[in-house]
C-alpha cells in the first residue's frame, strides 16, 4: 500500500475497502493495513468482513493481521473465537496478539480468561499491565487493579504510562480512596509525569469523588493547560459538595476565559443550582443554553430542571415544566418529580405522576420503593402494604444498602440488615444501640417513616440501627477512635433517619463524617450537613 495513499484514506475515513478493488490480487500487507484502518475507525465491524473475505480469497495472514482484528472485536464486544483460530495457525506467542487477546476478553467481561493469559504469558510489556488493569477498572475490579498496579511497581521492570495511570486514577475514584489518591498524585509528580489535561482533569474528578474537593481545587490551579472537561470536572465536583456559589463562580469564570459550555457542563451548573436552592439562577442559566450558546437541552438538563423546581417544593411549577418539555419525559424525570411530590407530602400529585410512570416503564422498581416510602410517611400502612405487595408479585426487590469505609487504605464494607454474628460486628451494633440511647438526651429520636416494613415500633428502630452507613460510622468510632475524619461510600440515598444520626454524632463525638451517597457528598461538621437537609 502506498504511504501517502494511506495517510489520504486515513483524513478522509474514505469507504476503504474500495481501495482492494484497484488492486487484483491484494496481499496480505494490503489486506492488514485496512484492517488496521477500520479497527479505529467508526465501523470496526468492516475489519471483520474484511478478514473473512481475505480468509475466502485465500490469503494468507500473519501476527500483524490480528492485534486490528481483535481490537475490532474488542470494540464490537465479540469474536472469542478468533482465539482458537489463532492458538491453529501458532501466532498466539506474539507479545501484540496476547495483548490484543486480553483486551478482547476484557471488553467481553470475561476477565478470568484475561487474567489466565496474563499469567501464562512468557514476555509482558507495559501494554499487557496496562490493559489487564483497564479491563479490572471496566469491569468493576478497583481493588485488583490498584494490586496489579502493585504488583507491576515491585516487579519495576516497566514503568507506567499515562494510559495506565488514568485507569488507577479510576480505580481510586470509584473506591472513594483519598488516601491512596493523595498517594497517587505524588506518584505521578516523583515519576516525571507531565500534568496534562487529561492527566489533570481525571485527578480533579479523583478527588471531588473521594471527598476532598479542596484537592481538586488545587490541582486545577496548577494545570498549565486547561479544557471545557477540566472546568466541568471543577464545578461538577463543587456541585456536588454543597459549594453552590462557588460553582457558579466557577461557571462565570470559565465563561469570561472563552470557553463554552457543552451539556456536561450546563448539566454540572445546573446540578449546583438544585442542590443550592438557587432557582433564580438556574431559570437563567437553563434559557441561556439556547439564547446566549444555541444549544438545545436535551433530557438531562430537563431533569435538571425538574429537580431544581421539585426540591425548593415547586409542585405545581414543576408538574406544569414536565407538561411544557417539548420532549417525551422519560421515567428518570418522572421519577424526580415523584421524588418531589413524596418529600412534601403531596400524596395526590404523587398518585398522578405514578400513573404516568406505570405508562413510562411499568417494571420499574424504584418508584415502587419511593411510593412505599411516602405511604409510610403519612402512616397509611395499609396501602403501603399493597404495593409492597404489588412488588413481590412482579419479583422486584430493593437493593440492599451497601457501604465503604476506608481506614488507612483497607476497604471496609458493611450491608444494612446484616444480622450475622460477626464477631468483629456485634460490639459495633451495641455501641451503635448506646449511641442512639445517648443521642436521645441532645433530642435525636430515630424516626421510622423511612422503613418499609410494617412492624412493630421497636422492631423498627431496631432495625434503623443497622443501616449500612450507621453500621460504618459505628465501626470507625468503636475501632478508630483516633479518627477526626470518617470516610463513607454509600451505594443508595442516605436516608433521613441516618441522616439525622449522622449530624448528632458529628457533634457528639467531635468528627467530621463525609458520606458520599448515589447523588451527592454530605459533610457533617458540628451537627450540621453540607447539604442542608436538602438532597
Ligand atoms: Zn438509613
Ligand atoms: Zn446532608
Amino acid at each position: 500500500m502506498h504511504r501517502k495513499l494511506h495517510s489520504y484514506l486515513i483524513k478522509t475515513g474514505l469507504e476503504s475497502r474500495h481501495l482492494l478493488q484497484f488492486s487484483h490480487e491484494p496481499n496480505t500487507f494490503a489486506y492488514n493495513t485496512i484492517i488496521r484502518i477500520h479497527s479505529t475507525s467508526s465501523c470496526p465491524v468492516h475489519a471483520l468482513t474484511l478478514f473473512s473475505r481475505m480468509r475466502r480469497a485465500g490469503v494468507s495472514f500473519d501476527h500483524f493481521t490480528f492485534p486490528p482484528l481483535l481490537k475490532s472485536c474488542a470494540r464490537l464486544r465479540t469474536g472469542q473465537e478468533l482465539h482458537s483460530l489463532i492458538f491453529k495457525l501458532g501466532v498466539d506467542s506474539h507479545v501484540h496478539v496476547q495483548n490484543a487477546l486480553i483486551n478482547l476478553y476484557g471488553c467481553c467481561g470475561h476477565v478470568s480468561t484475561a487474567m489466565k493469559l496474563f499469567e501464562e504469558m512468557l514476555e509482558r510489556d507495559l501494554v499487557t499491565w496496562s490493559i489487564l488493569t483497564g479491563s479490572f477498572v471496566n469491569n468493576g475490579l478497583w481493588r485488583e487493579a490498584l494490586e496489579l498496579f502493585q504488583e507491576m511497581q515491585l516487579l519495576g521492570k516497566v514503568k507506567p504510562d499515562e494510559v495506565m495511570m488514568l485507569s488507577v486514577i479510576s480505580a481510586v475514584s470509584n473506591l472513594a480512596a483519598l488516601e491512596l489518591g493523595k498517594w497517587v498524585e505524588v506518584y505521578i509528580f516523583r515519576n516525571g509525569f507531565e500534568l496534562t489535561v487529561s492527566l489533570g482533569t481525571a485527578l480533579i474528578d479523583m478527588f471531588s469523588r473521594c471527598g476532598s474537593v479542596d484537592h481538586s481545587i488545587k490541582v486545577f490551579d496548577e494545570m498549565p493547560e486547561r479544557n471545557i472537561a477540566t472546568w466541568t470536572a471543577l464545578i461538577n465536583g463543587l456541585a456536588v459538595h454543597g459549594q453552590s456559589r462557588e460553582a457558579l463562580r466557577v461557571f462565570n469564570e470559565m465563561k469570561k476565559s472563552g470557553f463554552r459550555p457543552d451539556h456536561m457542563t450546563f448539566n454540572a451548573v445546573l446540578v449546583a443550582c438544585s442542590h443550592g436552592g438557587l432557582i433564580d439562577e438556574g431559570l437563567e442559566i437553563f434559557k441561556s443554553m439556547k439564547l446566549e450558546y444555541g444549544i438545545e437541552p436535551r433530557l438531562e438538563q430537563y431533569g435538571c430542571m425538574v429537580d431544581l423546581l421539585g426540591r425548593a417544593g415547586l409542585i405545581q411549577e414543576a408538574l406544569n415544566f414536565v407538561e411544557r418539555m417539548p420532549i417525551r419525559p422519560n421515567v428518570i424525570v418522572w421519577r424526580t418529580l415523584l421524588g418531589a411530590c413524596v418529600n412534601y407530602n403531596r400524596l395526590d400529585s404523587a398518585e398522578k405522576v405514578k400513573e404516568r410512570i406505570n405508562e413510562v416503564d411499568p417494571h420499574h422498581d424504584g418508584d415502587q420503593v419511593l411510593l412505599s416510602n411516602a405511604y409510610g410517611v403519612v402512616g397509611r400502612w395499609f396501602e403501603k402494604a399493597g404495593v409492597r405487595n404489588s412488588m413481590k408479585e412482579r419479583r422486584i426487590n430493593k437493593k440492599p444498602g451497601c457501604s465503604l469505609l476506608i481506614v488507612d487504605e483497607i476497604v471496609h464494607e458493611f450491608v444494612s440488615g446484616d444480622d450475622s454474628q460477626d464477631h468483629e460486628l456485634k460490639p459495633v451494633k451495641e455501641f451503635i444501640v448506646s449511641t442512639i440511647d445517648s443521642l436521645r438526651v441532645a433530642g435525636y429520636t430515630p424516626s421510622v417513616t423511612n422503613v418499609l416494613h410494617d412492624i412493630e415500633e421497636e422492631e423498627k428502630e431496631y432495625n434503623l440501627g443497622f443501616h449500612s452507613e450507621k453500621l460504618a460510622v459505628g465501626f470507625s468510632l468503636f475501632y478508630f477512635k483516633e479518627r477526626r475524619t470518617i470516610r463513607i461510600m454509600n451505594n443508595l440515598r442516605i436516608c433521613h433517619d441516618c441522616h439525622r444520626f449522622m449530624k448528632h454524632v458529628s457533634s457528639k463525638f467531635c468528627v467530621e463524617i463525609v458520606v458520599r451517597d448515589r447523588n451527592r457528598f454530605h459533610h457533617f461538621i458540628e451537627g450540621n450537613c453540607s447539604c442542608k437537609d436538602y438532597w
